[in-house]
């Protein structure tokens, strides 16, 4: 199989299995709890804190663990329920629904804008925040793949997500800047510093940690826009010299999109039909964004970008992860061009009618 759908959930990293095995025999004790096996418990908790605090450059006590960005996403919604909010259009779908039904027009007014789309990689500039409005920022996408500085990038708030970055699914943290407004969205147990209740997931926080190690110890950002970044500009430089009808929905150019992500769309030739193939093929990529599949509603954040139901329609998401090769691309050239004549063979669309 050649997986190229990272941005999706990247597989769990060998050393996180490790750790995560080695938790659940060590660190099975409630990690609250005041005994030895307690404290052992929480010991390792706290070494996840340090390394995500020293990763983004925050303080420890500014992480909170969620169950992943979905949740660390409502809980900063929450906290300014009935208040003003903003969101860029290309936030996911945890945002956008929870901003949409939680705000209003009150005081003060939160500001959200992650700093890496998802299904296009595109790096969005953070938005000038008046006095007195605060700033939070989805950077679920962003970890481990470019450095993150949240003092530097001015943010009150910030979500990650553990599994985009080899560590366990249900694990995530929420960066909550000292001093700034702040509700719980889970209530009724103290953990956390009662800002988040609920027994601790301390064998998948162990995992989170593993992954953020390695990112750590790797410099893995580097990688990612040496190593990676050759092999998706190469996949797109072919596909556009070889596949007829393509075009880029991601902005190659440095410093304009996320090194290891790729959307491209395919004149009359349906996104979803084309992923179904090269799955048949052992290719695993995406259509858009994998939590809106199945969704038969075009991508909003290609319609924000393109206004073009067709092109939202026809797109491909290639995610590339450190453990992919030259070899990869190679693999969906040989099968891709086929793919993509094919369907525009039975296609009702004119090739050439843009
Ligand atoms: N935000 C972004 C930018 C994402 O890419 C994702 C995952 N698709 C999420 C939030 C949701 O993450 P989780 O699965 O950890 O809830």
């Amino acid at each position: 199989m050649i997986y190229l759908d990272y941005a999706a959930t990247a597989p769990v990293l060998p050393e996180v299995r490790t750790a995560m095995h080695k938790a659940e025999e060590q660190f099975f004790a409630n990690a609250s709890a005041l005994h030895t096996p307690g404290h052992l418990a929480m010991n390792q908790i706290e070494h996840t804190r340090n390394l995500l605090a020293k990763l983004i450059n925050a303080k420890p006590e500014e992480i909170i663990f969620t169950s992943g960005a979905t949740e660390s996403n409502n809980t900063v919604i929450r906290t300014f329920e009935g208040c003003k909010i903003e969101t860029s259009p290309l936030e996911h779908h945890s945002l956008i629904k929870a901003a949409e039904i939680y705000g209003g027009e009150g005081q003060p007014k939160l500001y959200s804008y992650m700093l890496v789309n998802n299904e296009i990689g595109e790096i969005l500039k953070m938005p000038r925040v008046e006095e007195g409005a605060y700033l939070h920022s989805d950077l679920t996408q962003a970890l481990g793949k470019i450095p993150i500085d949240v003092k530097a990038l001015k943010l009150d708030y910030a979500t990650f997500s553990a599994h985009k970055i080899g560590g366990p699914m249900g694990v995530g943290a929420l960066y909550v800047r000292d001093g700034v407004p702040f509700k719980p969205l889970m209530v009724g147990g103290n953990q956390e510093k009662k800002r988040r209740g609920g027994t601790y997931n301390t064998v998948g926080i162990i995992g989170f940690g593993a992954a953020l190690e390695k990112i750590l110890n790797e410099e893995s950002w580097k990688r990612y826009d040496t190593e990676i970044r050759k092999l998706r500009d190469v996949l797109a430089e072919r596909i556009l010299a070889e596949v007829p009808g393509s075009s880029l929905n991601t902005d190659l150019t440095p410093g304009a999109s996320l090194p290891n992500i790729l959307n491209v769309s395919f004149r009359a030739a349906e996104g979803e039909s084309i992923q179904l193939y090269l799955d048949a093929e052992g290719i695993i990529v995406s259509t858009g964004s994998a939590c809106a599949a199945g969704d038969i509603k075009p991508s909003h954040v290609l319609m924000a970008k393109t206004g073009d139901a067709e092109v939202a329609h026809s797109s491909i998401r290639f995610s590339f992860g450190l453990d992919n090769t030259m070899q990869d691309v190679d693999a969906v050239m040989r099968v891709l061009p086929d793919i993509v004549n094919r369907l525009q063979q039975m296609s009702t669309i004119p090739m050439l009618a843009s």
